[in-house]
């Protein structure tokens, strides 16, 4: 008999669970109640760098007159805008469905929830008004990957229209005149960029005294002068703690006294798990206070034969980490961990922000190492000296790399600059392999190409 694995929810998690668990010969029930893909498909990474890669068309234009173009194109069509973004996440949705299709998966379009260790009551979507039963399906194994939804303080009302979650922004029904932007963490700072880049007055309010406070201070800088220059506003060292409507506008208040007027408000300060109502409690497994459900390196929970995956299972909060999650879930379910099973190490997730110029980074940080004291050597090369930037205009930012001064081991590396985002891949891998710089330096690199300067960072 084949296992039976049932997973709810269809984000990067459920549906590389999906696939991988398919393909090595499970039977598969994949329950999603709003869009295969999930989250991360319909409302976060995808819309966010759709709306972001217009908002960089713009930016380019910007440097066009260096570029030796005469003009640039005019303002930001909000319904072909509305139009790209959807297009984009319906397609890449039918394209996940069909796949997952064509692999056997049983794809039950409706919401699921543990009815006891081994049981999953699945409640179908109801088409046109009309009832359809709850059923319940057995499983051998059973992973929830319910994802996340964006926090809302009890302090703000959130109406959809002048006080916004990151959801309500793709995009909104105008481009607002002056955005006040909550949080400075990544997602905030990607608002900012959108909508500045869309043409926004921004406010953007830091709670410390430098955006991004889980990055490389260096790093951090970078992108708050390249703010500054654009014209956004940021007020350091405030915490909102109220959103009040005024008659054309919004005013958050903060902690220290200072209110911000503007005409829309967006929150971006993190995101809850989605754990409510699931029946984790029917089916013994253990949550944290916050929501969250603890997992081990298999990504099981306190029950062995459940897990949880993506942002649920309170680890990296990002799609790319869900997916690979999702993937060893499916092989430590078909036994596969006895053999060629490597532990996922978050320390050596690459990530990326896209903002203007982008961010990325892998391993170890200058700064993290100083805080521990690691030997460390850093070398430092900034794009002012790259062929290809100057040909494409845009010579902003640098790239670190950080390895071992006995060993020469490539230890981590962060990029700020155009294409940061794909480049950083070269270091990801560079990390996980334990690559030497030499490795780097001596690999045959195109020319001119912006990776140049990774090879120049590896000398
Ligand atoms: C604005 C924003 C931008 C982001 N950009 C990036 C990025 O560029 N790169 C990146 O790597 N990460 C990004 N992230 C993070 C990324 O979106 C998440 O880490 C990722 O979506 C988590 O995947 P997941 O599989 O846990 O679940 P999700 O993508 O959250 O999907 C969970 C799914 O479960 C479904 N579900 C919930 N409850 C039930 C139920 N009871 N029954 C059935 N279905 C259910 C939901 O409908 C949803 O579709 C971004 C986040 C935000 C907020």
């Amino acid at each position: 008999m084949p296992v039976h694995f049932v997973i709810v929810g269809g984000g990067p998690a459920g549906v590389e669970a999906a696939a991988t668990a398919s393909r090595l010969g499970a039977e598969v029930t994949l329950v999603e109640r709003e869009v295969v893909g999930g989250a991360a498909n319909l409302w976060d990474c995808i819309p966010s760098k759709a709306m972001i890669a217009t908002g960089g068309a713009i930016a380019m234009t910007h440097r066009s007159a260096a570029l030796g173009l005469e003009r640039a194109p005019a303002g930001v069509d909000l319904d072909a805008l509305r139009e790209r973004v959807r297009s984009i996440s319906q397609g890449l949705a039918s394209s996940t469905t069909r796949q997952l299709e064509s692999q056997g998966v049983r794809l039950v379009r409706g919401s699921g929830r543990l009815v006891g260790p081994h049981k999953v009551q699945i409640s179908p979507y109801e088409p046109e008004g009309q009832p359809v039963d709850p059923f319940v399906v057995e499983a051998d194994a059973i992973l929830v990957a319910t994802g996340s939804t964006p926090r809302v303080p009890e302090w703000a009302v959130v109406d959809g229209d002048r006080v916004l979650v990151t959801r309500q922004a793709y995009p909104p029904s105008r481009v607002p005149d002056h955005l006040v932007v909550i949080g400075s963490g990544v997602t905030g700072v990607e608002f900012v960029h959108m909508f500045r880049s869309l043409g926004s007055r921004v406010t953007l309010i830091v709670s410390r005294q430098q955006v991004l406070p889980q990055k490389d201070p260096e790093v951090a800088a970078a992108l708050e002068s390249d703010f500054l220059a654009t014209g956004v506003k940021l007020v350091k060292g405030a915490r909102a703690v109220g959103i009040e409507r005024s008659g054309t506008g919004v005013v958050v208040s903060c902690d220290d006294g200072r209110s911000v007027a503007g005409s829309h408000a967006l929150l971006a300060i993190g995101s809850i798990p989605s754990s409510a109502g699931l029946g984790l409690e029917a089916a013994g497994v253990q949550r944290t206070e916050s929501g969250y459900v603890p997992v081990n390196h298999h990504c099981q929970s306190s029950v062995p034969h459940i897990y949880a995956a993506g942002d649920l299972s309170g680890r990296l909060p990002l799609a790319s980490v869900a997916a690979i999650q999702g993937r060893k879930v499916a092989e430590h379910v078909m036994g596969l961990h006895t053999r060629e099973h490597r532990h996922l190490d978050y320390d050596k997730a690459a990530s990326a922000i896209f903002t203007e110029p982008e961010i990325a980074d892998v391993g170890l940080a200058e700064a993290e190492a100083f805080a521990l004291g690691r030997k460390i050597r850093v070398t430092k090369v900034p794009f002012a000296t790259n062929a290809k930037a100057m040909i494409d205009g845009d010579p902003r930012g640098f790239v670190k790399l950080v390895s071992d001064p006995a060993t020469g081991v490539v230890l981590g590396g962060s990029i700020v600059g155009a294409h940061a985002a794909e480049l950083i891949s070269v270091i990801a891998v560079a990390v996980t392999a334990h690559l030497r710089v030499q490795d780097l330096s001596e690999t045959l690199f195109v020319h001119p190409a912006l990776a140049e300067a990774l090879s120049a960072a590896a000398e």
